[in-house]
């Protein structure tokens, strides 16, 4: 829930920086002066205008992938920013037995989330595995199996 409001925050946080941005352009760029009688659309008529449309369309997608890059890098419970990213898996039985995949967990011990590196078997979404409790695992290591 936390981890959804997060993002929900961010992205309602770049909307409303790029209405912001939006605002602007349109205090700052005058109408387009009538040609003849024929008053000139704004868009695709009016060469500034258009690209000022094309660069507020790159900011904005470039913002909205910032976002989503960033918020699959968080830990699903407490949003710290995974770390140690290592590598499993090989590249030489990369089909079929041991497919490469990289790992990164949380610096509290959170969980491990595990994204596939190569999509051999159609989309592979990035699996996110939650580890319990720390005592708790210590205490399943000591206890003797039976
Ligand atoms: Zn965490």
């Amino acid at each position: 829930m936390k981890y959804w409001a997060y993002f929900a925050a961010k992205i309602a946080a770049t909307a409303g920086f790029l209405s912001f941005v939006w605002y602007g352009m349109n205090r700052l760029m005058p109408d387009p002066q009538p040609f003849l009688r024929y008053r000139v659309g704004r868009f695709a008529q009016d060469l500034p205008w258009t690209t000022a449309i094309l660069a507020f369309w790159l900011l904005s997608l470039g913002l909205l992938a910032v976002v989503i890059w960033d918020q699959r890098r968080r830990c699903r419970v407490c949003l710290a920013l995974l770390r140690m990213p290592v590598e499993h898996g090989s590249w030489s039985m990369a089909t079929l037995f041991s497919p490469p995949r990289t790992e990164s967990i949380c610096p509290f011990g959170h969980g491990t989330l595990e994204v596939p590196e190569i999509q051999s078997t159609g989309h592979n979404p990035p699996a996110w595995h939650a580890h319990d409790d720390i005592w708790t695992e210590l205490e399943k290591l000591d206890t003797p199996r039976k």
